[in-house]
């Protein structure tokens, strides 16, 4: 493994080979009934990495951000990029839903579940759908303008304290760098190159975290199968056999998202070749699929998106508020799945219920955190604005890991996708 590291691979090549061989691991391990050893030795290493990249992304949007936004030069700009920016995450997160109920109302994936499996895994999961579940409560109750609020932060050291806390970051760093852009330059000029320094010297750091990465999903993996297999792998294939055709709706979805409709936007309105576009992309994408965390991701997605020649004002504005905000991936899932709930339990949703989808979905994607799980405890809101009980969520929790992999893969590259449009409208030759 360590001479993985050595090697002169490219780095999207040494992550599939990470994730290759942790997958074999976390097999075997499941087959000979020794996952508590992985969970023990490797998970920790698995932690350990994503902590590190975690512990990056503050201060590499602060940073990044101020230097980003004094280089701007006129507030005019900062304030159409904001708008073009929100415009195509509203954009792409509808057509994401939109793309969602078509196919889940096409494939009808909730008429494959055998009514005797509906009881069985209702039975199962039901205590897994009580936690955690407030906080999609809380958020629905606060009102529409809550978001505004929860993104001015009331103490500078508490949003840094905190990962969720992105926005009010981002905020502070637009807020101050809009104030440095304002002065004359030479009042500045120090402050200014001490942003640029500190840019350069976190970049470096996430260049020596990154040189861990295959290790890192490695250890990422082959823990993620102990964890779910457990000693019983038999059990976790079945209920994968089970929720099949519904994990392949969610699949199919994701798919066209990332092949049709970013390639073609990334053509057409971004001046790319789609190939280009994927092939630098590949290192976040498998992280993202690795940690299932937009958030984690986002420092790797920020040096993609410079690879893939994004202005730094412009990447370091979208890439941020996008990890937060912009959930392409988890909008589509939410909207299969609450169909796919819906049909489980025989409720056939009328047209007027799938609008009121769309808007759910786009606001609870917008809701949910970079972080792993978060578009399932969201998924409440979905569901009780269409008149499904929460507790349906237990029909859908034994595949939701591996579809979180899934939908954080779409979500990292929409943000991407965004930042080369805004780039190109922005001016970019
Ligand atoms: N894990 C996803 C992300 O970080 C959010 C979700 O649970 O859908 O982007």
């Amino acid at each position: 493994m360590l001479s993985l590291l050595k090697t002169r691979l490219p780095m999207h090549i040494k992550i599939m080979l990470g994730i290759g061989a942790g997958t074999l691991v976390g097999l075997l391990a499941a087959r000979w009934g020794c996952s508590s050893f992985v969970l023990t030795w490797l998970k920790p290493l698995g932690t350990v990495f994503v902590n590190l990249l975690k512990l990056l992304a503050v201060p590499l949007v602060l940073v990044s951000l101020v230097d980003g936004v004094t280089g701007l030069r006129d507030l005019r700009k900062l304030s159409s990029m904001g708008g073009r920016t929100l415009l195509i995450f509203l954009c792409t997160t509808v057509l994401a839903v939109s793309l969602g109920l078509g196919v889940v109302n096409i494939v009808r994936p909730g008429d494959y579940l055998s009514t005797e499996r509906r009881e069985d895994l209702k039975a199962r999961f039901s205590t897994q759908t009580d936690q955690g579940f407030d906080n999609a409560q809380a958020f629905k109750e606060r009102g529409p303008l809550s978001p505004l609020v929860d993104m001015v932060p009331d103490n500078l050291f508490h949003a840094l304290s905190n990962n969720t806390s992105m926005l009010q970051v981002v905020f502070f760093a637009l807020f101050m760098g809009v104030a440095i852009m304002s002065l004359p330059s030479d009042q500045t000029q120090s402050v200014r190159d001490l942003f640029g320094q500190l840019n350069r010297i976190v970049l470096l750091m996430v260049d020596y975290v990154m040189a861990f990465a295959p290790i890192g999903v490695f250890a990422l993996i082959a823990s993620l199968i102990a964890d779910l297999a457990g000693n019983d792998p038999a059990k976790a294939l079945e209920l994968l056999g089970a929720l099949s055709v519904y994990a392949l709706t969610v699949v199919l979805g994701l798919v066209l998202m990332l092949l049709v409709v970013y390639t073609t936007l990334v053509r057409v309105f971004g001046g790319l070749s789609p190939r280009r576009f994927f092939r630098v992309m590949s290192p976040a994408q498998l992280l993202a699929f690795s940690t299932s965390s937009s958030n984690a991701t986002l420092p790797v997605n920020l040096e993609c998106a410079e690879k893939l020649g994004v202005r730094e004002e412009v990447r370091t504005f979208v890439l941020p508020l996008g990890a937060t905000v912009n959930m392409d991936g988890t909008s589509l899932y939410q909207a299969v799945a609450t169909v796919f709930i819906a049909q489980a339990f025989g409720t056939d949703l009328t047209w007027a219920q799938q609008l009121t989808i769309v808007l759910t979905a786009t606001l609870a994607s917008i809701g949910s955190a970079g972080v792993p799980g978060a578009g399932m405890v969201m998924l409440v809101i979905v569901l009780q604005s269409v008149g499904l009980e929460s507790a349906g969520i237990a029909l859908i929790v034994a595949v939701d890991r591996i579809l979180d992999m899934m939908r954080t893969v779409v979500n990292v590259t929409g943000d991407a996708m965004t930042a080369v449009l805004v780039d190109r409208w922005m001016g970019r030759k």
